[in-house]
């Protein structure tokens, strides 16, 4: 019992100090009933120990703009030792900063504790690196450095679901009124500090409809070059919730304005240049929007295979004009812009092996003679590498004929089938050809398009 109450004392519910404004349900509208089942049951747990809990960050804030918040994080003074014990379900994770996730069912509640400031900026002691970028940041803090070292202000409130009472120490809910979305503290310093909050200023702007305040926008062309510093595969995680957002044809458009995709997809800006790689970007990403608001599954390695294809297509025109067979310089361009791409974002082996398959086919679903398109029909990515042929038809790159062919070849029987075979390269005249360069390798698949 004493100890309960020690701990409510030092949690600071009891001594809170600072500019906290506490708003209650009547003036901002959330009802605990907006939080899911898992979220409840752990700040209650947590609240019946005596520690402080709270839901935080981009749940609080969707709930407050009428949207499904994705997930729930709570924040507690409770260490990460101490929620582990608490709930069996629990494992600790994370080595920057340690977290727990606790589960109930499939539901997963990710709870951290509150995070101090982190030691100034030292690239001497290691905590940052030359650009101020913090390395380490891992000082237990108390509700209010929690709060202020979040990265937005509407993206720092706090709720709790016992008394349905938001804690504001940002004017985070006067921000949110007004659609607006402004950095904690000074934008530069933490710019510097973790340069990933550019892009997350893009996207969660697009995302909220809400209005990047000039003061947040200004520094950011200017520091866009500091995202080279960031792990490619944080790079990556940011880059695909951007892409798959539902907003990404209003953020690559945002960040071409800021300047920031140079250092994302290396060609994105000298794709964008040409008309028909901008087309068929822009057509991909409005497609994969278009799906991510039907609630319809999306693809990244889908996507990435079309954000990549044109700087493929010209390595592998390159390749064919250097006398090069189609499908050996098809592969050798896959390779060279998968290669490119390493140093930038680094794209995950599970969705490289989608892209290299997606462009493969390409070149596959060219060959309408034969019995290969009847193989194809039977391929596991047939219905990718279709999908990504139409939308090169669409763009222009294509000429419509062909996915129109596709489309017939599926929807009819065998029969039918055989009578659609373009002639031309059938296998009489292959065996015959075989015969004539016995030693040298032919390639028999022609070039994309005809
Ligand atoms: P989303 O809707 O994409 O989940 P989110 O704001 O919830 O948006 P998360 O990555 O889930 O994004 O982060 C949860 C919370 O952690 C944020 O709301 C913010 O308070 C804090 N946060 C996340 N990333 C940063 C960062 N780079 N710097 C400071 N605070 C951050
Ligand atoms: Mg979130």
């Amino acid at each position: 019992m004493i100890r309960k109450l020690l701990r409510r004392l030092v949690s600071g519910r009891a001594t809170r100090q600072g500019p906290a404004r506490i708003v209650p349900r009547s003036q901002h509208g959330i009802s605990r009933q907006g939080i899911s089942a898992c979220a409840k049951r752990v700040t209650s747990t947590l609240q019946a120990e005596g520690y402080d809990a709270y839901v935080v960050g981009g749940a609080v804030r969707d709930l407050l703009l009428g949207r499904d918040p994705k997930d729930f994080d709570v924040a507690t003074n409770a260490t990460p030792g101490r929620v582990r014990a608490l709930f069996r379900r629990s494992r600790i994770i994370g080595r920057r900063f340690r977290l727990v996730h606790v589960l109930c069912g499939r539901d997963v509640v990710e709870v951290s504790t509150f995070r101090g400031k982190h030691v100034d900026s030292d690239s001497e002691t290691g905590t940052t690196d030359e650009h101020g970028r913090i390395l380490r940041d891992n000082v237990f803090g108390s509700r209010e450095e929690d709060a202020v070292r979040r990265d937005f202000t509407v993206n720092a409130l706090f709720y709790d679901p016992s008394t349905e009472e938001i804690v504001d120490y940002c004017d985070g809910l006067a921000d949110l009124n007004n659609r607006r979305l402004r950095m904690i503290g000074d934008p530069t310093a933490r710019y510097r500090e973790d340069p990933v909050r550019m892009l997350r200023a893009v996207r969660l702007a697009a995302k909220l409809g809400l209005e990047i305040e000039p003061g947040t926008r200004a520094p950011i062309r200017e520091l866009a070059d500091l995202l080279e510093n960031v792990p490619v595969s944080r790079l990556f995680e940011e880059m695909l919730k951007l892409l798959l957002s539902g907003q990404s044809v209003q953020c690559v458009r945002q960040l071409q304005a800021d300047g920031l995709h140079h250092g994302l997809l290396p060609m994105l800006d000298v794709i964008l240049e040409q008309p028909l790689g901008e087309r068929f970007v822009m057509l991909s990403l409005q497609r994969t929007d278009e799906r991510v608001r039907d609630q319809k599954p999306v693809s990244p390695g889908f996507l990435f295979a079309a954000l990549l294809w044109h700087e493929v297509l010209a390595a592998w025109r390159a390749g064919e004009a250097n006398d090069k067979s189609s499908m050996v310089a098809l592969f050798e361009a896959i390779d060279q812009v998968l290669a490119n791409q390493s140093g930038n974002l680094a794209i995950p082996r599970r969705f490289s092996s989608d892209m290299k398959e997606i462009w493969i086919l390409q070149a596959r679903l060219a060959n309408r003679s034969g019995r290969r398109p009847f193989a194809l029909l039977s391929n596991p990515r047939f219905r990718a590498g279709y999908d990504f042929l139409l939308l090169r038809c669409e763009s222009g790159e294509v000429d419509e004929e062909i996915g129109q062919w596709w489309e017939r070849f599926q929807r009819v029987g065998d029969e039918e089938r055989s009578g659609m075979l373009l002639p031309g390269s059938g296998g009489r005249r292959r065996r015959r050809k075989r015969k004539r360069a016995k030693t040298k390798t032919t390639e028999e698949t022609p070039p994309a398009q005809d």
